[in-house]
């Protein structure tokens, strides 16, 4: 590709490509004719549509599940699967030049296959298509219309040139990235979640703008695969929301890797030089440029409210927040809920799966399910992870919450030492004077699969106590989540009890 084309919107047309679209939005696919009145009529098939679709139709509800593009959403085709499947392979090439510190040697200079890595993800993105295929849908007992889907009035929706009638409806269109007013940056031509992963060259000089989750993560990824990676973040650190010492861990791990970070920096503008993008940054009252092939921009999203005729309906909304619901995820029109990226703050896969599930309860089963019950983790997937679930040390603060930390250092776990993955820590705030877990931070490589059993505990309210009394597998990274509750069991050896032992043992 030349630099200075605009990048492409479409991925290669390989047979795994094509898989997937036969799956997600076969091109002979004829639309149902729709009689009746749906039970729910869910639009938008991301991870939240389809989880509504498929828990109303197993209750045996008539279903209808319209979709504009892909079936699968940001999930299966430009957000979590995508960019798993590429920072996988970036770790194997991380780990391939530190083959010696493992006694292990790889002859000569690794080369990286970039069009290989990015067609082993569309394998996978075809390979995991399957499950939500229009067809296995269908066979589901859901109805699936592809079309751009648009309120008729308050109980019904449009959908090419069919009107489908409803007792209930379900929003859950999802988000699309936030793009920054640059000046020149449109012009440049950018890259954003929606094509990076359409690239089959690898830029040669990346400006990622953004420190969040996909910032970092990408950032990381194409780093190892070989980018001079340049970060710019307007924040004094990665990760905002995340707790300081577990931000700076990133922030280190980024520059080992050979990420050049510019940390209070803002990008003010953008202008082609011949094939080069010269961008102009502004840190500290100082000004300087970098000259890049490629600007990844990862700053945040933004709900799918527009072209839906959500006033027709009666529905509030706004750019910004997106649908506005209630506890129960009821908008202004209580017949309708909306679900995922388009409603919810916590942008995340399982948040909007969980919140399709509480809708399914409350608008078919009379149900009074509440979305601030839910306990939702989450995990950004560089190298280490940073996993949170519940609530961080300042929130506790703010609500006068009085908090007492357990804190366990990854370089204390025998397997982490083993497996040469020591940076990183297990933090478990509890209410200080009880073991009731209010929130827990993990940074470590697996950092995703060792907050799920933080929050079974936290939903489940099993207090660090329970926890030092199960029994982990020896030697595993998520023993330090039980050495952190036998440190909290040594808090409650207070110097009376303490002073009895010894005196019992002494006799
Ligand atoms: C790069 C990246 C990486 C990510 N990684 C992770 C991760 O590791 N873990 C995680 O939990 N989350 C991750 N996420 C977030 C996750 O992808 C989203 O939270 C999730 O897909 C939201 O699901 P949803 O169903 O609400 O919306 P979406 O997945 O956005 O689906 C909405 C669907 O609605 C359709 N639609 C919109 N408007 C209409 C209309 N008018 N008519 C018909 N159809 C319409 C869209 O085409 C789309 O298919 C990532 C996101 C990105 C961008």
């Amino acid at each position: 590709m030349q630099h200075n084309e605009m990048p492409p919107n479409e991925p290669p047309d390989d047979r795994f490509h094509r898989a997937l679209v036969d799956d997600v939005h076969p091109s002979a696919w004829r639309n149902p004719k729709s009689t009746g009145k749906y039970n729910l009529v869910v639009i938008g098939a991301g991870p939240g549509g389809i989880t509504a679709a498929r828990e109303a139709a197993a209750l045996g509800a008539k279903v209808a599940l319209i979709e504009r593009n892909l079936i699968g959403g940001d999930r299966l085709n430009v957000g979590c699967v995508p960019s798993k499947a590429i920072i996988r392979t970036a770790r194997l090439y991380a780990e391939m030049r530190a083959a010696e510190n493992f006694g292990g040697q790889v002859p000569g200079n690794i080369s990286i296959g970039f069009a290989m890595v990015m067609e082993r993800m569309r394998r996978i993105q075809a390979r995991l298509s399957r499950a939500d295929s229009a067809r296995r849908l269908s066979e589901a007992g859901i109805d699936v219309y592809f079309g751009e889907a648009r309120f008729a009035g308050s109980a019904t929706v449009a959908v090419a040139g069919d009107i489908l009638r409803f007792k209930k409806a379900l929003i859950a269109t999802g988000a699309r990235p936030l793009t920054p007013p640059i000046p020149g940056l449109a012009e440049a031509g950018y890259l954003t979640n929606e094509n990076v992963f359409n690239l089959t060259e690898c830029p040669r000089r990346l400006l990622v703008i953004g420190g969040g989750p996909l910032g970092c993560e990408l950032a990381q990824a194409f780093c190892r695969f070989g980018s001079h990676v340049i970060i710019a973040q307007d924040d004094p650190t990665f990760l905002p929301k995340e707790e300081r010492d577990a931000a700076q861990i990133l922030s280190d791990a980024l520059a080992r890797d050979g990420v050049e970070i510019h940390l209070n920096t803002t990008v003010v503008a953008v202008r082609m030089e011949g094939a080069q993008k010269i961008v102009d940054l502004e840190s500290g009252g100082g000004k300087f440029s970098v000259s890049v092939d490629e600007i990844l921009v990862g700053i945040g999203r933004v709900p799918n409210v527009e072209n839906m005729s959500l006033e027709t309906a009666g529905i509030r909304y706004d750019t910004e927040a997106g649908i506005h619901v209630n506890d129960f995820l009821q908008t202004s029109n209580k017949r309708i809920y909306a679900a995922g990226d388009v409603c919810l703050e916590h942008k995340f896969t399982h948040a909007a799966e969980a919140s399709s599930r509480i809708v399914v309860r409350n608008a078919l089963l009379l149900g009074r399910k509440r979305l601030s019950a839910l306990t939702i983790p989450w995990c950004t997937y560089t190298d280490p992870e940073i996993a949170h679930v519940g609530l961080y040390v300042r929130e506790a603060r703010e609500n006068a919450i009085p908090v007492k930390t357990f804190t366990v250092l990854m370089h204390d776990v025998d397997r982490a030492v083993t497996d040469g993955e020591e940076g990183g820590f297990v933090k478990i705030h509890v209410r200080d004077g009880t073991d009731r877990i209010l929130g827990a931070t993990v940074v470590a490589r697996h950092a995703g699969e060792m907050i799920n059993g933080l929050s079974l505990a936290i939903s489940s309210g099993i207090g660090l106590r329970a926890v030092a009394r199960v029994i982990h597998t020896y030697p595993t990274q998520a023993e330090a989540i039980k050495m952190a509750a036998d440190a909290y069991n040594r808090t409650r050896l207070t110097p009376t009890l303490k002073s009895l032992v010894t005196r019992w043992l002494a006799f």
